[in-house]
């Protein structure tokens, strides 16, 4: 039983137990509900003196702490049975600097929130592809989004990070502040510290961006992926989007025929002139005419929240993916047989072009490996209600079945099981030991060990 009253004294936030009933019921929810867990207590941070406190308390009491931003690891990394759950939530603190092009964000915010800020002044910087997902975790894990072929993933544009260690101080770690802390910052995850406010670049963006989405029928998957294969293969940096394998929804804009039907959607998230982005994509409508053609001229926040509708909280997750070597026609042909054997209608497999901004920076410039794939797979299970075991086993017979193909190294954002070999295969050996070596430095104990864990070095 954890003994609450220290932190109280020192703790300007709330600080949540079972005995605060339907509050403490809300606070705990995470968006994967799988993770139905029960912490001994949830701090709800409303800076970094509450931050430090309660870093310092979880430390000198021993007590396993989870820390929270957003709430979307789909591991469940951001909620714990006993313990200290510390809550970022309400540390939703933003300042766009229109001239210098930065934005300087606190923990708490979600990515519909941040956007929503920084499309005031016309800027935005690569982020979430579902609003309500969290700007911390997110950014610590790499971040992709659709910008990233343009700006690069979301660890290219931290600038700098206050970050609290597990020794309770505050430190800002940037290029030239502890540099080596900062390098593990993009993409290491939530191993070194709890980050309190990040700074990032923003780059203009639209406000209006050319989106939406190509909608064909599931019989068409393999043509329409191959032409959009050979689409991308000369592509701009502009042209954003992917592949989802889906249920088409019974909206009004599905025609009758396919609603609630297998389908392939194309995504599109265009960044350039918006005529130039339609006559790229005539290629692909010659190819194969959609069944519904979606894009159209939209807000860019609008683009932001394209898919949120299919990725509601409070269903069962578990993911898996990779990155390709290549997607040849064998590669296409095994992912659509994939696709079709999904059990459950929730869930998805989507083909995320790379190439552009996330291959031209140096491989070791952040921690996560693998720049140049040409392409990622992802393989997302969502379900409602029980079966648990049939909806993982079809993700991870589709990870086997696109083993041939799999060049490692994706990023942990997006794995359920993130056990140890995974987090070495993520980095590769050389980065993983740099890593643990940071580790060792910052944590030596461990405390920040719920997440894509990095064991510290040994002395
Ligand atoms: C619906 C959905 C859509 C997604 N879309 C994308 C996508 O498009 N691109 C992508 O890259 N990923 C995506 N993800 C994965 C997502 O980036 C990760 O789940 C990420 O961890 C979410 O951030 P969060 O703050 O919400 O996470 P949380 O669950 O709050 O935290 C995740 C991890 O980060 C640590 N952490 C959180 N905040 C801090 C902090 N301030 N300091 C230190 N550590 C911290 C936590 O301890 C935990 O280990 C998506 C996830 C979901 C559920």
């Amino acid at each position: 039983m954890v003994d609450l009253k220290l932190l109280r004294t020192r703790f300007r936030g709330e600080v949540l137990t079972a005995a605060d009933g339907a509050r403490f019921d809300s606070a705990r929810v995470a968006f994967n509900a799988v993770f139905d867990r029960r912490p001994g207590a949830i701090a709800r941070a409303t800076g970094a003196a509450d931050v430090i406190a309660a870093v310092s308390f979880a430390r000198e009491s021993r007590i396993p702490l989870a820390v929270r931003g957003g709430g979307h690891s789909v591991a469940g990394y951001s909620t714990i049975d006993g313990g200290l759950l510390l809550d970022l939530g309400p540390m939703k603190g933003v300042r766009v600097d229109s001239v210098a092009r930065r934005v300087r964000a606190q923990p708490g915010l979600t990515w519909g929130e941040l956007d929503r800020e920084t499309q005031a002044f016309g800027l935005a910087t690569t982020g979430g592809r579902v609003t309500s997902t969290g700007i911390a975790g997110f950014i610590l894990g790499s971040g992709s989004g659709w910008l990233e072929r343009l700006h690069g993933l979301a660890c290219d544009n931290l600038l700098s990070a206050d970050v609290v260690t597990a020794d309770g101080r505050l430190l800002i770690a940037s290029a030239t502040e502890h540099p080596e802390l900062f390098w593990g910052l993009k993409g290491g995850g939530g191993n070194f510290g709890v980050v309190t406010e990040f700074e990032l670049a923003l780059h203009p963006v639209g406000p209006t961006v050319l989106g939406g989405m190509l909608l064909f029928a599931r019989t068409d998957a393999a043509s329409v992926c191959r032409a959009y294969r050979d689409l991308l293969r000369d592509a701009p940096a502009e042209f954003g989007g992917g592949i989802v394998f889906l249920v088409a929804p019974p909206a009004p804009f599905v025609p009758k025929t396919l609603r609630l039907e297998p389908a392939l959607g194309v995504i599109v998230a265009w960044f350039g002139e918006h005529a130039r982005g339609q006559s790229l994509l005539d290629g692909l409508r010659r190819a194969v005419a959609p069944a519904a053609d979606l894009v159209q001229p939209m807000p860019y926040c609008a683009l932001q929240s394209l898919v949120d509708a299919g990725n509601p909280p409070g269903r069962r997750q578990y993911w898996r993916s990779d990155n390709l070597r290549t997607l040849d026609d064998d590669t296409i042909d095994a992912i659509v047989a994939c696709a079709n054997r999904a059990t459950s209608p929730f869930s998805n497999i989507i083909l995320q072009p790379g190439g552009h901004a996330v291959a031209s920076v140096p491989d070791d410039a952040t921690p996560l490996g693998g720049r140049a794939a040409p392409w990622q797979a992802h393989c997302y299970g969502s379900w409602e209600g029980g079966e648990d075991a049939l909806h993982i086993a079809w993700v991870k017979d589709t990870e086997s079945a696109l083993a041939p193909w799999a060049a490692g190294h994706v990023s942990l954002n997006f794995v359920s099981d993130a056990d140890g070999g995974r987090v070495r295969a993520a980095f590769g050996e050389a980065k993983y030991r740099r890593l643990a070596a940071l580790k060792r430095a910052f944590d030596p104990d461990n405390l920040f060990r719920l997440n894509q864990n990095i064991v510290p070095a040994p002395p």
